[in-house]
């Protein structure tokens, strides 16, 4: 029996059962294939249960990582291939090169200098960010990162030879021995652009809910002012349109479970900021999982919040003002409902982030690509890669699956 345990993915619930299974004395290997630990969260601007930002959880973890060398933390890195049985686990795992020393440096007048500017995939294209970055939040590790596959000519003559950076560096493939394995791929927001009927992602003042919290984010692209991405005024009017391609047999076929609450926070977020702006909630049933129906029944006795209860049929753009047409059917009088709004989001749901992969091993994973734990085999599903939850039931999960791989690896 290896006494290993391998844990993939390094969001809130893979982070928390690395910890938890190293602060009892197992080697943890934990394998992210993003360039920095911290998964969505990271990309929140505040989360609940306490709507704290992402910091007051993740810097607490990313210090319990540093502290202890039982964990192996490995970014930029992929299992490509897994063999073996419970116990026994024999995993390779590609790490892409980061091409920058191995060590925190300051390389911010460096990246500064490079002529190309590419589409800031953590701010979901609201901004955009050099080819050498490290533009994540209190990053985890405090690495930048070199993407060569938008390195321009001349910005590779201007980093050659520079102090701190390796042109050399190359991709490597290490093997690991593990006992068990736990699954914490955790989620991607679903692509907007499948959405036709609600402006497929082309709409510049139809926005999702992630790139909301972005826009709220202190941290974000404006810093958190809450604004129309068409021409930078605070939104009057603002809609969010529930269900975003979740409980949808065309899309996805289950409730996300976040996106009430997100939207419910979001309208705080826009109340809070601009006490004239008002908020319409379309939806089709509102859910407050758990703790939280106190909130929703604040957040909805605001009398600048109103909700519809109705399906939206349609979202488009009113081509003078840049505003955004919503057309839903109001359930409850029957009426056809058109109004412009200033702003749009979508609260668009969560998609399992091996929906559509072809996975390195055999896991139970049903059609719309969530994981399922098989603890014959000693693998254990967490968090999004199992479920849609929020990021407390997430770590709870992530707890619960660290027990039961060192059960396996300890032979109980
Ligand atoms: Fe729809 Fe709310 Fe479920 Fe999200 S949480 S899918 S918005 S009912």
């Amino acid at each position: 029996m290896s006494q290993n345990i391998l844990v993939i993915g390094g969001g809130f619930g893979g982070i928390t059962a690395a910890l938890e299974a190293a602060e009892v004395g197992h080697e943890v290997y934990l394998v992210e294939k993003a360039p920095y630990l911290g998964g969505r969260v990271m990309q929140l601007n505040k989360y609940f249960p306490k709507l704290c930002p992402p910091s007051c959880g993740l810097e607490i973890q990313f210090q319990r990582i540093k502290k202890n060398p039982k964990i192996h933390c490995l970014t930029l890195a992929e299992v490509v291939s897994v063999s073996g049985s419970a116990g026994n686990y024999e995993v390779a795992v590609r790490v892409k090169p980061r091409y920058t020393a191995p060590y925190s440096a300051d390389l911010r007048e460096l990246a500064a200098g490079l002529s190309k500017d590419v589409e800031n995939e953590f701010e979901f294209g609201l901004s955009t960010r050099k080819a050498l970055y490290m533009d994540v939040p209190f990053a985890f590790p405090q690495r930048y990162t070199l993407d060569m596959d938008n390195l321009e000519e001349t910005d590779r003559k201007k980093l050659s030879k520079k102090e701190f950076i390796n042109l050399e560096d190359k991709e490597k493939t290490i093997t690991l021995n593990c006992g068990s394995i736990i699954l914490a791929t955790g989620w991607k927001p679903y692509d907007a652009t499948n959405l036709t009927l609600l402006g497929a992602g082309n709409l510049v003042n139809c926005i999702t809910n992630m790139q909301m919290e972005r826009l709220a984010a202190p941290n974000g692209p404006t810093n958190g002012r809450i604004q129309r991405p068409s021409d930078g005024r605070p939104p009057k009017k603002c809609a969010f349109v529930q269900c975003a391609g979740s409980r949808d047999e065309n899309h996805l076929e289950y409730c996300s479970y976040i996106c009430c609450m997100a939207s419910l926070k979001q309208t705080q977020y826009l109340r809070e900021q601009y006490p004239e702006t008002e908020v319409t909630i379309f939806y089709i049933d509102l859910r407050t999982p758990g703790r939280y129906e106190k909130f929703a029944q604040r957040i909805l006795a605001d009398e600048k919040v109103r909700t519809v209860k109705g399906k939206v049929a349609a979202v488009e753009e009113d081509l003078s003002s840049k505003g955004v047409w919503v057309t839903a059917e109001d359930a409850v009088s029957g009426n056809k409902l058109q109004e412009c709004f200033d702003l749009v989001v979508l609260a668009t749901g969560m998609q399992p982030s091996l929906s559509g992969e072809v996975l390195p091993m055999d896991v139970t994973m049903d059609e719309n690509g969530f994981v399922a734990s098989d603890p014959e085999r000693g693998i254990f599903a967490v968090g999004c890669a199992k479920e849609p939850l929020d990021v407390m039931k997430s770590a709870q999960s992530g707890t619960s699956a660290a027990m039961q791989a060192i059960q396996t690896v300890r032979g109980r």
